[in-house]
């Protein structure tokens, strides 16, 4: 179904002269006109193909800076982050906080007995939350007065880039593509009974709290959604090919991050792989392979784990180009299948362009509409220099406590300044949070630095709080602070976040 409100579009066009405006209103309902009598394509001045996190973002900008506008979208406005990603993700881990928070509640002078969760309650009203947010996304496009084109967008053969959207073309000097990414899904070629599991997006379906849970993965999604479920109840395995999850991470923060799920009761199989799955009368049983390091051999072990009622692949993110016909338009893509694009998001054909989870560079939503943004007042403002600047994000995964980092590991750091320019500092102590608790949980954080100015190139902590502290203090990192810097600033007392200005 394709809704056009073009016609009645009326938002100022700030970058045009007054006549200029008149004759490109002028040329465009000619068009428009030509292009109904002809079944030509529509054209638009910026055609956004998907409508999530960065196609949203780079669609109102340009809007607002007087582009004629349309977005093509599948599935759900919003994209992964509203609909299977961050904020549903967020709600879950909101509702995780409260499970451990319960545990200390005695320690605080609370009674609290016959505490009882529902999962259908949190479901509905996290759902509600999402389809509310999808409203919005949709009358901000229609107060912006920029047309929703609701189905699959494919690109044609036309000479000028062109999309089909259901029988329908359309086309347009700048086409973006911001169409995302989706779960890697594992065959039953690769490992029979593979496919007896979900992803991600098969969490937020689950209709309940699984009693016996294995998740699949040693990357953020992983980590966070059997964090989720263990966290909530649910008996959690954590399969990991290696010995640690976030290897991307700083060492700290990875070595950290695996020891912490031990403790909290994620059952942990490191050097470990899912050979088989089969479904029994008592649910999934998930066999296992791992490699007993010790042994020279490298002999593997088989174990099973039995009754299993989630199974859920965290294995990666692919970018979502299946279908939309890149090879059209001859679009450069890398061995994973992501957009080549370059540091203004140009792809290799000119007029179009690429940003978000679909060029497989820091997959985050943030990141999507900054580089949106940049995008837009590049191409409708013209600041030729517009572009994201991609150094040092700062990032958290909601893990329980939560982890911040931003900028260099210190391997990396090592790596590009050598070794004898870096000095770390490093702090871990027990949040005064926990000083009456019977639960502990050690707050950790890490500051590297290079040079003789010791000028502060990341950060790394986890612990209570460290999702909300580091906002704060990436500011400071960005815009260049030293350690000097740091111990200049009076502490705030007390909380976590002062240790990060009195490291010694
Ligand atoms: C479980 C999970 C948790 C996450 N948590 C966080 C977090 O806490 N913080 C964070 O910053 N990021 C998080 N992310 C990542 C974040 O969701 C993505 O980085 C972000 O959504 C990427 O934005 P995008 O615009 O590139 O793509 P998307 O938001 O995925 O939008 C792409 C849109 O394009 C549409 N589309 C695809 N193909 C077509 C087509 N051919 N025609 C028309 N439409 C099409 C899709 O339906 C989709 O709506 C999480 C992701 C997941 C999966």
């Amino acid at each position: 179904m394709a809704i056009f409100n073009k016609l009645t579009r009326t938002q100022p066009v700030c970058y045009f002269s007054f006549t200029k405006r008149l004759s490109w209103l002028f040329r465009r309902h000619t068009l428009l006109l030509r292009g109904m009598a002809s079944n030509a394509a529509t054209r638009y001045d910026f055609l956004v193909i998907g409508g999530g996190s960065g196609g949203l973002a780079g669609a109102r900008r340009a809007a607002e800076l007087g582009a004629s506008t349309a977005v093509i979208e599948s599935h759900k406005l919003g994209g992964t982050c509203v609909n299977v990603g961050c904020v549903p993700k967020k709600v879950m881990w909101n509702a995780a906080v409260h499970a451990e928070y319960l545990h200390d509640h005695s320690d605080y002078g609370f009674e609290v007995e016959n505490v009882h969760f529902t999962w259908q309650t949190l479901k509905a009203k996290r759902d509600a939350y999402v389809s509310n947010l999808n409203r919005i996304y949709r009358n901000n496009l229609d107060k912006a007065k920029i047309p929703t084109i609701l189905g699959h967008a494919r690109f044609t053969s036309d000479p000028e880039p062109t999309v089909e959207v259901d029988g329908r073309k359309y086309t347009a000097p700048h086409i973006l593509i911001a169409t995302g990414g989706h779960p890697t899904v594992m065959t039953d070629d690769e490992i029979p009974g593979a496919s007896l599991g979900i992803t991600s997006d098969g969490f937020f379906e689950l209709e309940s709290l699984p009693k016996r849970s294995v998740v699949v993965g040693a990357g953020y999604i992983a980590v966070e959604l059997a964090g989720i479920l263990s966290t909530l109840g649910s008996e959690t395995s954590l399969i990991i090919r290696q010995a640690e999850v976030l290897r991307s991470f700083d060492s700290f923060i990875s070595a950290n991050c695996t020891k912490v799920l031990q403790n909290s009761g994620v059952d942990l199989w490191k050097n470990t792989q899912v050979k088989s799955v089969r479904k029994t009368e008592k649910g999934l049983e998930v066999t296992l392979a791992t490699k007993d390091h010790e042994k020279k051999s490298g002999e593997e072990k088989m174990s099973t784990i039995q009754e299993v009622d989630c199974l859920l692949w965290a294995i990666g993110r692919q970018p979502n180009t299946y279908g939309l016909n890149i090879g059209e338009v001859g679009l450069k893509t890398d061995h994973g299948g992501h957009i080549v694009v370059d540091d203004f998001q140009n792809t290799s054909r000119p007029g179009i362009y690429a940003l978000g989870d679909v060029c497989g560079k820091a997959l985050l939503t943030p990141v999507a509409i900054a580089a949106a943004r940049k995008l837009a007042h590049r191409l409708f403002e013209g600041k030729a220099d517009s572009k994201l600047d991609y150094s040092s994000i700062p990032t958290v995964v909601f893990s329980h406590p939560p982890i911040g980092m931003m900028g260099l590991t210190e391997e990396e750091a090592i790596k590009s300044s050598g070794k004898e320019n870096v000095k770390t500092y490093k702090t871990s102590f027990t949040p005064m949070y926990h000083a009456l608790t019977t639960r502990k949980s050690q707050c950790i954080m890490k500051l590297v630095c290079v040079g003789k100015e010791e000028k502060v190139v990341g950060l790394h902590m986890q612990g209570l709080g460290c999702d909300e502290m580091l906002q704060g203090f990436s500011v400071a990192i960005k815009m260049g602070a030293t350690k000097a810097d740091f111990d200049k600033t009076v502490a705030i007392h007390p909380t976590s976040s002062e240790e990060l200005v009195t490291m010694r």
